[in-house]
């Protein structure tokens, strides 16, 4: 299987085979005989010819007479005239030569047919080589009959020719027995030709099976007691009742083929002339073509002449590109490896002159085999299949210890240079085929080149190295032939031990390569990547080396590139499948698994890449004399350098160094909150408190409206969720982080914008694993702000930090799932508009630990759902969303309404977390800065002991502590946006935990320092300081506590290399 056949949209559907024959029947050990349960046992097939294995005299003068206007029957009517004493049967008894015959049989006919029949023309067609040919499907029977170890025989009616043969276009070696009537003086149906047979045979008329198309010959037979078939039609139904008396298949069809197509079909006539130069005259018959199923690039066709099958491996037709399918270079990898004894097919020719078929072209041996496709080698034992992936590996090193120069093959390719030459090449491919930006595609052509590795050796490279590309022996776990070489070069082996693990972390449901990344490999006994990797160098002989992710990394970016070359020729109608079009999400999920391979080889040459992303530092974020605080006591900034926003993807730490629509935007935000927000404050808090609180307050809907007839909606889909900006503003993390922090000053402000937790995080969740049915239910109206949603995973009975402990059972029943589960602190579950529930369970409570949770999208009117009370937050019960306490009873819910499919549940969670703690900590920013100005107002105008607070040296102290506690959260903040936005979610997964960390104690500190300086009226609802507080405190909960943040810091820490390295004993 050719990687360049993912190329093609046809082959986008694999079929999976396994050829693996099954039946009732089964070999007597020791005998050539083969038994039906219960029946007869047969150890010879007896075959007629004319009729049964080329075609018969009858159906060929059939046509003759039609193309030579001579009444239609006449030849048959003359061949049966006179029983065994007319001229046909006198002929085939070898008692007349052929003139007298063709005299007396054209008299004959010519009185039959009241004119003159041409009989030479009939006689002279009938034993052409075009018309009596051997029917393919019988060559192929009476090889698996032989195979089986019975006897064939042919018991013909022939006749002699004029040069004194006998007339048998058979190959004669297929049978044990001919017994030829002109030869022997006795025809069919005359029983001693039979018993002739029979004795040359050795054997009972029991023991035998006689095919003929006449019934007079077939009668005879059967009285003699031998089992008989009709050959009625065609050969192939005679074939299938054989079959069937056997026991066992005579008609393997050659898998993965099919009929030639009517744009590739080559001549045949000019291409069996040339098989038979080749292979000698032993070559006569019927060519059978039939054209592989893979084989896009270069077309390749199934040959079976006489008893040769070849495969035919073609260039396409039109003009080509100088290097692309080079043929001729398989040809020669193949030759010479297979002299080296490594396993391939065995070529036989080469040919370059286009005039034979069109093109140049190379053959080889048909090499029968299985081939496993699906790399989880279902139905076999685990020792099985250690076996197999063993003797992939062991080929893999025997083709990597070829001796280049003993075999001719050092000039194949350019020697060293190998992954830098790669890396150019599909970055050109994949630049070539962009259709919108990748965010990890972007990293990697970044990260490749910086972490190329040192090539150690360069052996020949097979390039497309996978299980599907092997031909086993069907009954031990031996590699027959590695196939495909159309990417074979010269370069750096491990790039064929990396690709060959890709299986490894695809899915079983991934629609173009299987893998098997949700199986026990263990329990399947499939070696584990690092094992199959460990052996390889056992086997090679060398040391196990350190930078295995790169080569993986690059593997996936190489299989990324490629697909989005197959949907870009789906965009310009070049490739016309379904499967074509889905392609382009396809390139997004590779690349996101290359991503995973780079991070996990570190980003330490991305964190020390001036060159190509020059980090952006407006260091000087002071406040600045004239607008220090605005009424509302809102911060403002003002920078004494000018950041620079041009170099994109720079950490901008002030919104002066957003881009013009981004800062633009902010501004606007600022001004909708001063203009729209903080005044109706007061409003919406008595609306909070009022007996109408669990209705949501018709003045959001209003400001709802404001907000989006300005644009300023749905802020929050980072720009790498939502690429093609079709769900929101295209912001990346780090800018939206900035606008955030200014949603953040007013505890209302983030729903009128629909920027509002737990939505943010569900509606990220739809857009990133949701169906095209999932987003048109839930996500558009949550888009539109039309609706409200909830997350439904804390449990009261288990300690929820560790997701892993819930126990909220989701069990199949019929068409769908069955929900029950106790949840609490369900945040948004109360408000009328909330209408879905986004609810976390287990599905598969026995599976590995991370796997056993799923995620269903379950519709709050379904009936079961029961919110049992709100929580309350220090007495607030944040209505009209609230906080509930729920239990799941008996829900029913469409097995559609799963997201991404069982076992992805904690997956999901985790994608969801990483934006929407950005969020928060933001947001807990702009409390604290809004705390941090109030207390500044405040300070100044109270005076105590004689002067104003703000002298006071405790005070003053407080407010420096506040100023330096936010500025290095927020550094800390919009690193980790930033990180996310350039490597991505899992890369930042250290700095979402320090924030997740820092931030809600660092605004809970300011805050609290705030309410201090305040006195008693900062505990009060006369200022939102006592609702900040509240809120910054259950953050230290809310998205997990505090210590499972720092445990998690911490273990990234001690993975981490130290900067000194020093040894921990004393100093003496
Ligand atoms: C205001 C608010 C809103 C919320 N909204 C939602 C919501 O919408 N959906 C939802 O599903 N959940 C929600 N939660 C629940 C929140 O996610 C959980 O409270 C949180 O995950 C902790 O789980 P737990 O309460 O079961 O605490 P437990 O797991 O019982 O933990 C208790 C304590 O144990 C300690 N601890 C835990 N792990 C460690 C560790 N590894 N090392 C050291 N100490 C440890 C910590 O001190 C922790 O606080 C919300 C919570 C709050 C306060």
């Amino acid at each position: 299987m050719c990687i360049r056949r993912l190329l093609h949209p046809s082959s986008l559907h694999w079929a999976w085979r396994t050829t693996v024959l099954k039946g009732t029947w089964r070999r007597q050990q020791g005998t050539h005989c083969w038994k039906r349960s219960g029946g007869s046992t047969y150890r010879a097939v007896i075959f007629d010819m004319g009729g049964v294995l080329i075609p018969s005299p009858g159906t060929v003068a059939a046509g003759w007479e039609v193309q030579n206007h001579i009444p239609s029957g006449t030849i048959l009517k003359a061949l049966t005239k006179d029983g065994e004493n007319g001229p046909w049967m006198r002929f085939m008894r070898g008692e007349m030569t052929t003139e007298g015959f063709l005299e007396e049989f054209e008299r004959l006919c010519s009185e039959i047919a009241k004119t003159s029949v041409p009989v030479d023309s009939f006689f002279s067609l009938l034993t052409s080589e075009q018309v009596a040919k051997q029917f393919p499907v019988m060559t192929q029977a009476i090889s698996q009959i032989r195979a089986k170890g019975l006897q064939t025989a042919v018991l013909s009616n022939n006749f002699c020719l004029s040069n004194g043969k006998s007339f048998l276009p058979l190959d004669r070696k297929q049978f044990d027995v001919v017994v030829e009537s002109c030869l022997e003086g006795v025809c069919k149906p005359d029983p001693g030709i039979y018993q002739l047979c029979l004795e040359r045979l050795g054997l009972q008329p029991s023991e035998s099976i006689f095919l003929d198309d006449l019934g007079s010959n077939l009668k005879a037979a059967a009285s003699l007691g031998i089992h008989t078939i009709k050959q009625v039609e065609d050969p192939e139904t005679a074939v299938k009742e054989l079959e069937s008396l056997l026991g066992f298949p005579l008609h393997v069809g050659v898998p993965n083929t099919h009929p030639v197509r009517k744009s590739m079909e080559i001549p045949k006539d000019a291409l069996e002339k040339y098989l038979k130069d080749l292979l000698g005259t032993g070559a006569t018959g019927p060519l059978e073509l039939l054209q592989f199923d893979h084989g896009q690039s270069n077309p390749t066709y199934f040959i079976r002449l006489a008893d040769h099958q070849l495969v035919l491996r073609k260039k396409p037709p039109g003009a080509l590109l100088p290097s692309a399918h080079a043929i001729e270079r398989e040809f020669r990898i193949m030759k010479a490896l297979g002299n080296a004894g490594v396993p391939v097919p065995t070529v036989l020719d080469l040919c370059e002159d286009s005039s034979i078929i069109g093109t140049p072209f190379y053959l080889m041996e048909y090499c029968p085999g299985i081939i496993y496709k699906d790399p989880s080698l279902p139905g076999l034992e685990p020792s099985w299949r250690q076996a197999v992936y063993t003797a992939m590996n062991q080929v893999l090193c025997k083709i990597h210890s070829v001796d280049l120069q003993a075999v001719g093959l050092d000039n194949y390719g350019k020697q060293g240079d190998y992954f830098p030459r790669q890396v150019r090449t599909w970055t050109k491919q994949y630049r070539a085929a962009e259709t919108s930006t990748i965010p990890a595609m972007e990293r990697l052509i970044q990260w490749l080149p910086l972490h190329l590795p040192q090539q150690q050796r360069t052996t020949v490279v097979h390039g497309d190295f996978r299980l599907d590309n092997l031909l086993f022996h069907p009954e031990k776990a031996e590699v027959l032939a590695v196939l495909d070489w159309e990417l074979s070069t010269l370069g750096d082996p491990f790039a064929d031990v990396a690709y060959s693990c890709l299986a490894h972390y695809l899915p079983s449901s991934f629609p173009m390569l299987r893998g098997f990344r949700d199986q026990d490999v263990t329990k399947l006994g499939i070696p584990t990547a690092e094992e199959y990797f460990r052996m390889y160098c056992l086997n090679m002989g060398i040391p196990p080396i350190e930078n295995w992710n790169f080569y993986m990394a690059f593997s996936f970016f190489r299989v990324a590139a490629i697909l989005q070359g197959v949907y870009k020729r789906s965009l310009t109608g070049q490739a016309s499948s379904a499967m074509a079009k889905e392609s382009g999400k396809l390139t997004w999920f590779m690349s996101d698994l290359a991503w995973d391979f780079a991070v996990k080889e570190g980003f330490h040459v991305f964190k020390e890449m001036p060159a190509t992303k020059p980090l952006i530092r407006s260091l000087h974020t002071r406040a600045g004399p004239q607008s220090f605080l605005n009424p509302t006591g809102v911060r403002s900034y003002s920078s004494a350098a000018e950041a620079s926003y041009e170099a994109k993807g720079g950490l901008i730490i002030s919104p002066e160094g957003l881009s013009p629509r981004v800062r633009e935007l902010y501004d606007r935000l600022r001004h909708f909150m001063e203009q729209h927000v903080y005044p109706v404050e007061p409003e919406l808090q008595r609306h909070q408190t009022s007996v109408e609180r669990w209705s949501p307050s018709p003045l959001i809907e209003d400001l709802k409206e404001k907000a989006k007839a300005e644009g300023l909606w749905n802020l929050f889909l980072p720009l790498e969720t939502d690429p093609e900006k079709k769900y929101g503003a295209g912001l990346t993390n780090l800018e939206y982080a900035h606008l955030c922090e200014v949603m953040g000053m007013s505890l209302y402000a983030s729903e009128v914008f629909n920027c509002s937790a737990p939505d943010t995080g569900n509606m990220e969740l739809l857009v990133r694993y949701g169906t095209e049915e999932q987003k048109a239910c839930w996500l558009v109206p949550l888009l539109e702000g039309k609706i409200r949603s909830c997350f439904a995973m804390t449990e009261p009975q288990v300690a929820s930090s560790d997701a892993s402990n819930i126990e909220a059972s989701i069990t199949e029943e019929g068409g769908s799932y069955v929900l029950n589960g106790h949840k609490w602190w369900i945040s948004g579950i109360l408000d009328p508009r909330c209408k879905l529930c986004v609810f976390m369970g287990k599905t598969d409570p026995q599976g590995p630990r991370h796997r056993q949770q799923s995620i269903l999208l379950v519709p709050m009117d379904t009936p079961g759902i029961k919110v049992i009370r709100p929580l309350t937050v220090y007495g607030l019960d944040d209505a009209p969303g609230g906080h509930g306490e729920v239990r799941f009873e008996h829900v029913h819910v469409p097995k559609e309404n799963i997201v991404l499919g069982p076992g992805h549940g904690f997956e999901i969670a985790q994608g969801r977390l990483g934006p929407g703690r950005i969020h928060h900590c933001m947001r807990l920013i702009g409390y604290s800065e809004r705390a941090l100005a109030l207390m500044k107002t405040r300070v100044k105008s109270r005076v105590a002991f004689g002067k104003p607070l703000v002298e006071h040296g405790t005070i003053l102290a407080d407010i420096a502590q506040s100023r330096v506690d936010i500025d290095q959260a927020r550094l800390l903040v919009l690193k980790a946006a930033h990180l996310m936005d350039v490597a991505g979610n899992k890369a930042a997964a250290l700095e979402i935990a320090m924030i997740k960390m820092v931030a809600p104690s660092m605004a809970y500190r300011v805050i609290d320092r705030a309410i201090q300086a305040f006195g008693a009226a900062g505990l009060s609802s006369d200022y939102p300081l006592a609702h900040f507080f509240a809120w910054a405190r259950a953050l230290r909960f809310a998205d997990g506590p505090d210590e499972v943040h720092q445990q998690t810091v911490a273990k990234i820490e001690l993975k981490t290399p130290a900067r000194l390295q020093e040894s921990a004993a004393p100093r003496l």
